[in-house]
């Protein structure tokens, strides 16, 4: 067995959770390669040391003095590493960081350090070879990764260790210098990983069981979804549902590998399989539900507007000319509705009236602001009978007014469209009719 694990920041931010770690990485041979994220949060209101570093290189970038902000980040290792009673010193790694901070190296530099520095005190803790990123993943020149070069680097470096650490986040630009992924990015590397090795599976260690069939902050203690597709997955993500950064997908789907989302602090939990098909009959008729606020919807009305040829492209293109990407377009015989987000929408709004009246001389443009989307995602609503009957009696005895319905062809995904201030209400009692009262 071949494992990828990528242990998250709140993962490795004390001694403490490290010890968690080391235990996991031992408990299983198969544990090879490991990807860490920089110390994240040790309580609530900590910073995590990513932050830190960015607000150090802020102060250097702009010539004050940032010694005692970086003798706190350095702080932070060290109460780690006297944790772990490691023999391990970092004064010339972070010598070298003061030292290209006063030359300019770059904010990306800067926040790439939590991570590198992070591998090295985990390498340094396991016993595990240190392998830094900045070698062998590669972006370019228009900042996107680049999946060939990177993927034939980090294959070739790593077929000849047995075990390491390869630190999260960052890897290098085409001139050399270090770029990072967006926020959140060690999942990335993760992926990138795993491929390269062709893992038997990813594990990403976190600080939740999983992905969570709703929102804990609508739902009490909403159950954890045991297998999800990396097709249901992106309909919840796109509304909205995190545990994984979004471009961790792509190098996996690929390659057909599994993503298992673990905790930290209960390890013998499970926990979510994330896969590209499975046989695997979800436990409910739903996977998951996820939703936002804060939509809006144009209306529009004319006569006999079903006959006229390329009404649609012509409205749509009033959009893109506002620059506004459409989230659903629901139309009858002569209504036609695009929904928008509403923040987007509203400094263009007359601009958009004006170029509609200009495109297809409607009836009438009615505009209704404050509207919420909720997603119903499952691949057990295939060939299933009554999921939509059950969700709309759901809403109804919860007085939840629905005004627009989409469900696209794949039958993996429902779209509700209510108004923002229902949406908690929408939620709770769709989750109770699947999960509560198990049907
Ligand atoms: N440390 C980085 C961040 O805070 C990357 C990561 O944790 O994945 O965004």
């Amino acid at each position: 067995m071949k494992k990828v694990v990528k242990f998250g920041g709140s993962s490795l931010a004390s001694a403490e959770q490290f010890k968690k770690v080391g235990d996991i990485i031992r408990s299983d041979e198969g544990r090879r390669y490991v990807v860490p994220s920089a110390p994240g949060k040790r309580y609530s209101d900590d910073i995590k040391v990513t932050d830190m570093l960015y607000d150090c290189y802020r102060a250097a970038a702009v010539g004050e003095d940032f010694s005692k902000k970086l003798k706190r980040i350095q702080a932070r290792y060290q109460e780690i590493i006297d944790g772990l009673s490691l023999n391990l010193s970092l004064d010339d790694d972070f010598a070298v960081i003061a030292e290209n901070f006063k030359n300019q190296a770059g904010s990306d530099y800067a926040a790439s350090r939590g991570e590198f520095l992070n591998g090295k005190v985990m390498a340094d803790y396991l016993g595990y070879e240190f392998v830094d990123p900045a070698n062998h993943i590669f972006f370019d020149e228009e900042g996107n990764l680049d999946a060939d070069m990177t993927n034939e680097s980090l294959a070739a470096k790593l077929s000849e260790i047995d075990r390491a650490v390869i630190p999260g986040f960052y890897g290098a630009n085409y001139d050399g210098s270090v770029k990072t992924f967006s926020r959140g990015g060690s999942d990335v590397t993760g992926s990138i990983v795993a491929k390269a090795v062709r893992a038997d599976i990813y594990e990403n260690w976190t600080d939740v069981s999983g992905f969570l069939v709703t929102d804990p902050r609508i739902v009490d203690n909403p159950e954890v979804i045991s297998t999800i597709t990396y097709k249901e997955l992106r309909e919840l993500a796109y509304m909205g549902a995190t545990v994984l950064h979004e471009d961790a997908i792509f190098p996996l789907r690929q390659e057909g590998i599994p993503i298992n989302i673990r905790n930290t602090n209960r390890p013998l939990d499970k926990g979510t399989m994330i896969v590209e098909s499975t046989c695997n009959k979800p436990k409910y008729t739903i996977t998951g539900i996820a939703g936002k606020k804060g939509f809006a919807s144009i209306n529009i009305e004319k006569d006999m507007m079903n006959s006229e040829i390329g009404f649609g492209r012509k409205v749509l293109q009033v959009f893109e000319e506002n620059h506004l990407s459409f989230e659903h377009v629901p139309s009858g015989i002569d209504t036609f509705t695009v929904y928008v987000h509403q923040d987007e929408f509203e400094d263009k709004e007359q601009n958009v009236i004006a170029g509609l009246h200009r495109a297809v001389q409607p009836d009438s443009i009615d505009l209704e602001s404050d509207l919420a989307l909720i997603a119903v995602v499952g691949r057990g609503m295939r060939r299933n009978r009554g999921t939509a009957a059950r969700i709309f009696a759901a809403l109804a005895h919860s007085h939840v007014n629905v005004k627009m319905i989409d469900q696209g062809s794949s039958e993996l995904n429902i779209i509700i469209g209510v108004e923002n201030r229902d949406f908690e209400t929408a939620i709770r009692s769709i989750y109770d009719i699947f999960v509560l009262s198990q049907i």
